[in-house]
């Protein structure tokens, strides 16, 4: 009896390191399967969490460059990216991001961590990378100026529009491309009065469409900028929107293009050109910014179109989620990025 209970919790046991054998072969597969997945799909992502499992070489803490290169050429890439860390410091007053850096002087090593043809690229605001053709401090820094804005404003903040979050860079790393000297009364190299893209989705299109869209970005957040305190004013709009903050109507309202306001009020795109041209007309202003300006003077600004969750409501009307993916990159930039290069 005793024999035979012993051999049926002998069994028992064998039965159950089987069980347990099993479970542990499939969760492996199951995680070894979505690491390989991730390291396929999303190439950049992978390599920005394991830099040196793609060859890199890690030169100092948090900065990994492409291994066989001479000490010089080290050298000089390192100086690269500190002194695109110093411009993102003296903008800010220091920093709060210290994202990892990868950087490649060959094409090969950047398509090899997930690169396209991009001259740098934030990753899931934690990392940025380098392409040959972005080893240089304005590029450096406007991947950088991504992720320091993002970690300041942390998750608990809605949604930035992505032209300012673009013209910011520009602004941070001093891009002559798009933006004058400081010293020039105005910086705006292009301007315009259009509503700029508000999402990442729109950002690409118009981007890939526009050459000038950067520079548009740019000329609006440095107008921005000289008409409300500098630096200052970008810290205390971080400080405003991580505390929950709505965005100001000054900036909400002068990303909401013709479409957008079409799509929200569920009427043509057609009437909505002739409402704006009439109010435009009857208030004797030129443009819609003016438009915004006037209701801010005027006590006319509503106040941000927010549902109970406190967060605000896409034109869909649907509520974004917190923490949507997104990626920041220097042109040109590929459609192709959009999925991989993801940050919260
Ligand atoms: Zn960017």
């Amino acid at each position: 009896m005793v024999r035979n209970i012993d051999m049926g919790s002998g069994a028992m046991s064998r039965r159950r390191r089987t069980w347990w054998r099993w479970l542990t072969a499939i969760v492996t597969g199951l995680v070894v399967t979505a690491v390989a997945g991730v390291a396929v799909a999303f190439p950049s992502v992978a390599a920005t969490t394991c830099p040196g499992c793609y060859g890199m070489k890690q030169v100092r803490p948090g900065l990994y460059l492409e291994p066989g290169l001479p000490a010089a050429r080290e050298r000089q890439v390192t100086e690269v990216v500190d002194a695109a860390g110093r411009r993102v410091a003296d903008f800010y007053g220091g920093r709060r991001s210290s994202p990892d850096i990868l950087a490649c002087l060959t094409d090969t090593c950047y398509q090899k961590i997930g690169g396209g043809r991009e001259r740098g690229i934030a990753v899931l605001n934690r990392a940025v990378m380098l392409s040959p053709n972005g080893i240089d401090p304005v590029i450096a820094a406007h991947e950088m100026s991504h992720v320091e804005l993002h970690a300041r404003l942390g998750s608990g903040a809605g949604p930035m529009p992505q032209w300012f979050d673009e013209g910011l860079a520009v602004v941070v790393s001093g891009d002559p491309r798009y933006l004058k000297p400081e010293t020039a009364g105005n910086r705006c190299r292009v301007s315009t009065q259009e509503a700029l893209p508000r999402t990442l989705d729109d950002w690409l299109r118009t981007a890939k469409a526009d050459r000038d869209t950067y520079a548009k970005a740019a000329c609006r957040v440095s107008r921005w900028l000289q008409a409300n305190g500098g630096s200052r004013a970008v810290l205390e709009l971080i400080e405003h929107l991580a505390g929950g903050g709505e965005l100001p109507t000054s900036l909400a309202a002068a990303s909401r293009s013709n479409t957008e306001i079409a799509a929200a009020l569920t009427i043509e795109e057609g009437t909505v050109k002739t409402h704006v041209a009439r109010i435009l007309s009857k208030l004797g202003l030129r443009t819609r910014v003016h438009a915004v300006i006037y209701a801010y003077e005027h006590g006319l600004a509503p106040r941000g179109n927010r549902a109970r969750t406190g967060r605000p409501v896409r034109s869909d009307g649907k509520i974004p989620a917190r923490r949507r993916t997104r990626f920041s990159c220097t042109e040109p930039c590929s459609s192709r990025d959009g999925g991989p290069h993801v940050t919260a």
